[in-house]
């Protein structure tokens, strides 16, 4: 029996368990350490920023950037509504309000110019709007161009995007702020982590202290601020710097599966990648959309379709303002993110997956549009 084909498993080699051995055998089993220092810098560079520092996950990561820019009860903060839930609920957690924006057809990002009309009308009404969260969706760098212009600061959510760039820009160097993952199934993984990477060296101490219990540099334990207990432990800084050695191989690995999966639904009428045309992507997750009309099938037989063969599929993230939680909120839409839910399936993208398992799941897709 084949074993199951998961959509972006962790890939792990004998490089981080190196890494992790040594800082076990270091001594510095505890939430701070030279492998957390040296990840910081090392990840910083990558980014192209002068600071970083190591959290707990991502979306402590969020959190801190928005209370670090003083976002708080009154304000709203503009958000994509087609993103993974923890962009909103970091709004939530410091008594902002989310509101949601639509996404650009191409690549499933925040639409730069109906965000500037939202901006206008939500001014007009006399709100303050304290930051704008893009997330770099799948891989793909949010337009930020036109959207650094708008007077808010910007909080780069880059979650899914370490290693890519935009206009020569990398990932994680756009706006004020970013935010970056290392959950399990994220592009490099410390099993749970995540990071703030920025040039303002005041914002990033306001973050590292707000991290570390908002304790004052004092002997006796002196609190003026309610801190966090949202720092990165130095063992799993190891597994990151092991994971860090091996990124740019990783990301190969994704874009071969991109280039793939490119040239098998090319001639399939119908069908398109999501932000196929990006060449700055680290192609976290392959996106397929579905146009049912013209491909006389939709993207959840796919996905059935290969459920059945034990190959893992996931629709793309279900809109924020379609969620339950969120019911309520004020949202601009123009179609796109509920259509690209209604039509699109991210497909196997792990940079763990050998050559076999790929076959496996071209095979699949080959008797699946063979059977149309
Ligand atoms: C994964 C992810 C997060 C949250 O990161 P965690 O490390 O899982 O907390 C936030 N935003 C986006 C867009 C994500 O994909």
């Amino acid at each position: 029996m084949n074993a199951r084909i998961f959509l972006s498993a962790p890939d792990v080699s004998g490089v981080e368990e190196r890494y992790l051995v040594n800082a076990l055998r270091s001594g510095w089993v505890a939430p701070v350490g030279p492998d957390l220092d040296a990840f910081e810098a090392e990840i910083a560079r990558r980014c192209g920023t002068a600071h970083a520092v190591g959290v707990s996950s991502g979306t402590a990561a969020l959190h801190l950037a928005l209370l670090a820019l003083g976002v708080g009860p009154g304000q709203l903060v503009i958000v994509p509504t087609l993103t993974f839930a923890a962009t909103a609920n970091a709004v939530v957690y410091t008594g902002a309000e989310p509101v949601f924006v639509d996404s650009l057809p191409g690549d499933g990002n925040l639409d730069p110019d109906l965000t500037a009309g939202v901006l206008a009308d939500l001014r007009r009404e006399g709100h303050t709007v304290g930051a704008i969260v893009p997330v770099d969706l799948f891989g793909a760098c949010a337009e930020y161009t036109s959207l650094e212009e708008l007077g808010v600061p910007i909080v780069e959510d880059a979650a899914e995007a370490l290693g890519s760039s935009r206009d020569g820009r990398p990932a994680g160097s756009f706006g004020r702020v970013a935010a970056l993952s290392f959950n399990g199934n994220k592009i490099l993984t410390t099993s749970g982590g995540g990071m703030l990477v920025t040039d303002d060296g005041d914002l990033a101490a306001r973050c590292r202290h707000l991290a570390t219990q908002a304790r004052e540099p004092v002997a006796h334990y002196e609190h003026r601020d309610v801190g966090y207990n949202y720092r990165l432990s130095n063992l799993l800084a190891a597994l990151g710097r092991g994971q860090l050695t091996r990124l740019d191989e990783m990301i190969a690995r994704r874009r071969q599966l991109r280039e793939r999966y490119l040239k098998l639904f090319a001639a399939t009428e119908g069908t398109r990648l999501l932000g196929e045309a990006d060449p700055g992507s680290n192609c976290w997750l392959t996106t397929l959309v579905v146009d049912p009309q013209r491909a006389g099938w939709t993207a959840a037989d796919l996905g059935t379709w290969l459920a059945a063969r034990d190959i893992e599929t996931r629709p793309v993230w279900k809109p924020m303002h379609a969620q339950p939680v969120f019911r309520g909120r004020r949202v601009w839409l123009t179609g796109v993110a509920d259509r690209l839910f209604a039509t699109g399936l991210n497909l196997p993208s792990g940079s763990g997956l050998r050559e076999d398992a790929q076959q496996r799941v071209f095979d699949a897709i080959g008797e699946f549009l063979d059977a149309r």
